[in-house]
């Protein structure tokens, strides 16, 4: 579909359901895959799509993105959906906080609601350390201009008060540290606001196309073996999450990547009892994070299943773990069903941070490494992303995310970007 989105009436909803249905155009099928393009994006996750986005808009590229199987059908469409920048690193929290700023106006820029809600992150402290942690992390964000707040526990039960943070509890809660802007945005309406966007910029989503092989003469690749065939490429980008590492193999470069897994599950649906997402590093079951969903199901998460696959299927284990934590944080919530339980794979870097970068040949570049947090970076990825593929020059705001800093021992050590006790 191209052109401005058209306005629809409810009188003339209603007239195209009586005449049949045949009223919703597909917004990204049934283009044909052409024989060269400007750009070859691989994969329709969050990170392809919202770079191929900018690939057009802001460079006026000629942009196909080849997906291996359908557009948000890996993290992006799996994620629990939480967005913030409370990150301790500069590398790491101008970059995340670019992100942030850009969900505030994301709806508009892409026409499509995605559904930013900014319920506030609450990042639970239980020990005089994890409040000095806290504070830390707390007074970094404040010196880049980030806001945050530390709570004490009265403050915590006047902001949270389903928490009852004074409550009596073996493991107390000294206080947290809460970004008010962080929150939720809906992931699959993210998927699908990029790839409608990009369409109506002229670039081809081709579904149902796994990239297979690269070209190369000269030093430089050519353009991409896919399953439909051969694609002339001026420039390539690798976006595929948890199959980086077979990208490596594919390009003859060890990456130093991991493909672990990670879980999430979602409660029958409930009246509203949590304002806001509470995420909490227990030291008996270790981390848990909690939101209650739109449709008032409470969603929760915690740890990688810790050790690596590409199976989507988590270990029950680990599943135990994360309840007892909500059930610890939120005894009210015990005796919820969950009805559903998922797993995506995550591109898990041993700094936590992530990696884009040229890879192994000039035209060729790299965008991974999201560990389990990559949702929230996508709209800043995207327009990063797409500088550095057209200028051939990274932007100062992703240049600490470059492949050599493996080699030269630069870490951007965050343990995953999570809250101050250690993450996996
Ligand atoms: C359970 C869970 C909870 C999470 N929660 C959060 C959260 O709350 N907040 C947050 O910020 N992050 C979260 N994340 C992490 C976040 O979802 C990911 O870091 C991010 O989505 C990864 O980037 P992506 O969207 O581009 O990846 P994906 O959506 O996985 O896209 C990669 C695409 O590449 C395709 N592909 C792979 N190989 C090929 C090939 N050879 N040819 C063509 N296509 C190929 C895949 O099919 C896939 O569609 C979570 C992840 C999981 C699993």
């Amino acid at each position: 579909m191209t052109g401005p989105t058209p306005h629809y009436s409810a009188l003339a909803l209603l007239r195209a359901r009586l005449a049949g249905g045949g009223f919703w155009r597909p917004l990204w099928t049934g283009r044909l895959l052409k024989q060269a393009y400007d750009v070859v994006v691989v994969g329709a996750g969050g990170h392809g799509l919202a770079t191929a986005f900018h690939l057009a808009r802001d460079h006026g590229l000629k942009v196909a993105v080849l997906e291996k199987r359908l557009v948000g059908y890996g993290n992006v469409g799996r994620n629990t959906t939480i967005v913030r920048s409370n990150y301790l690193l500069p590398e790491n929290h101008y970059f995340y906080e670019d992100s942030l700023r850009r969900w505030e106006t994301l709806s508009k820029d892409l026409n499509y609601n995605v559904m930013y809600s900014p319920r506030g992150v609450v990042d639970l402290a239980l020990s005089d350390g994890d409040m000095i942690g806290a504070a830390r992390r707390g007074n970094a964000m404040r010196l880049a201009g980030i806001d945050c707040e530390m709570m004490d526990r009265a403050a915590l039960d006047r902001f949270c008060p389903e928490l009852v943070a004074s409550r009596d509890r073996r493991f107390p809660i000294f206080g947290a540290l809460v970004q008010h802007r962080g929150g939720t945005v809906r992931h699959d309406a993210v998927a699908w606001g990029y790839a409608r966007a990009a369409t109506a910029l002229g670039v081809d989503i081709i579904e149902d196309c796994e990239v297979t092989g690269l070209r190369t003469a000269a030093g430089v690749a050519t353009g991409v073996e896919t399953v439909k065939g051969y694609v002339q490429a001026n420039r390539v980008l690798f976006a595929t999450a948890g199959h980086t590492g077979m990208i490596g193999t594919m390009l003859g470069v060890t990456l130093p990547i991991e493909t672990h897994l990670l879980q999430a599950m979602v409660t029958e649906p409930i009246k509203p009892m949590l304002n806001t997402v509470l995420v909490y590093v227990h030291p008996g079951h270790g981390e848990t994070y909690l939101l209650q969903s739109d449709k008032g199901g409470l969603v929760m998460g915690g740890y990688l299943d810790g050790f690596p696959s590409y199976t989507r299927e988590g270990q029950w284990s680990r599943m135990e773990d994360v309840v007892q934590g909500a059930i610890a944080m939120l005894p009210q919530a015990a005796g919820v069903k969950i009805v559903r339980q998922w797993a995506g794979i995550n591109d898990m870097t041993m700094d936590g941070s992530p990696i884009i970068d040229r890879l192994r040949y000039d035209n060729v570049f790299l965008n991974a490494g999201w560990c389990y947090g990559g949702f929230k970076t996508i709209p800043a990825s995207g327009a990063a992303c797409a500088k550095l593929v057209a200028s051939g020059t990274a932007p100062d705001l992703i240049k600490a995310y470059r492949l050599s800093r493996f080699e030269t021992g630069h870490m951007l050590d965050e343990r995953g970007g999570g809250p101050f006790p250690v993450r996996l």
